[in-house]
């Protein structure tokens, strides 16, 4: 019989205890229909996973394993140390590719994807265009090389990212002031929501993935209670493009224009 990691084990612990979780302590509202919204984000997590194991993990592997430059590389510590900041750099180059996605018109084409979602969850986290995933890719060879990561780092940042997303899309109200307190080191789910928000100077906020430390060094933290966030995104194809078809040929028609401010509702 085939012997299951105890990585894997972990990794559907924690998707299933966030999925019970959810459905126990829910954040917010959901606005729309849940279980086809579900089904799509799903849909397209399967089209993004293909590209991540075929092309971008088996390219990044070979790379970590044979870095010899970067950060990590340059300055001696103990191993521990070295894969604390190899995660590390490698989480704060997320921050700024983050903020590019949102910045540079044409890697928006494709982030806005994940964006249009009217409603957060775990699921959210899966909703990324399969191209989005090869546009990005210059960018994880250079995080990879500027970090220095080997395949240990490589690995240790991917599955603290992983883990990392899934919870901070997840549409789970921590007891008391746990997210609060949380959000002193990690991306949390109250704080990811305020990134979420229709309101373009909420938008522009919470931008870590991972640790929240980029978002308090550079003053990018937002906070705000979540019954009062409209998630998604203010333009008038936002809500027509959440079909599958939709969702994968609207990076490649013309972005269209965000709603003046004070209109940011279509509901
Ligand atoms: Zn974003």
């Amino acid at each position: 019989m085939a012997r299951i990691s105890p990585l894997a084990i972990a990794g559907i612990a924690l998707i299933g205890g966030l999925w019970l979780a959810e459905r126990a302590r829910p954040l917010r509202r959901q606005t729309h229909e849940t279980s086809t919204r579900q089904v799509r984000n799903i849909a397209l997590g399967a089209g993004t996973m293909l590209v991540v194991t075929a092309i971008e993990m088996p390219l990044l592997k070979r790379l970590a394993k044979n870095n010899r430059h970067g950060l990590v590389q340059a300055i001696p510590l103990p191993r521990p140390l070295q894969v604390a900041l190899g995660v590390a750099a490698m989480d704060y180059a997320y921050y700024w590719w983050h903020i590019a996605t949102h910045r540079v018109p044409f890697l928006w084409r494709f982030h806005r994807v994940h964006h249009i979602d009217p409603d957060m969850d775990m699921t959210t986290a899966l909703r990324f265009h399969a191209v989005d995933m090869l546009v990005s890719l210059p960018f994880r060879v250079a995080q990879v090389v500027l970090s220095g990561a080997d395949p240990t780092i490589l690995m240790a940042h991917r599955r603290f990212f992983d883990a990392s997303v899934l919870f901070h899309h997840s549409n789970l109200r921590l007891p008391g002031r746990w997210d609060d307190s949380l959000s002193l080191v990690f991306t949390t789910p109250k704080m990811h929501g305020v990134h979420h928000s229709k309101v373009p100077e909420e938008m522009d906020s919470n931008w870590t993935s991972g640790l929240s430390l980029w978002d308090r060094l550079h003053g990018t933290l937002r906070r705000k209670p979540q019954d009062c966030i409209d998630i998604g995104v203010a333009d008038r194809a936002s809500l027509a493009d959440l079909t599958l078809g939709n969702s994968l040929l609207a990076p490649f028609r013309a972005t269209p224009e965000p709603l003046p401010s004070g209109n940011v509702s279509l509901r």
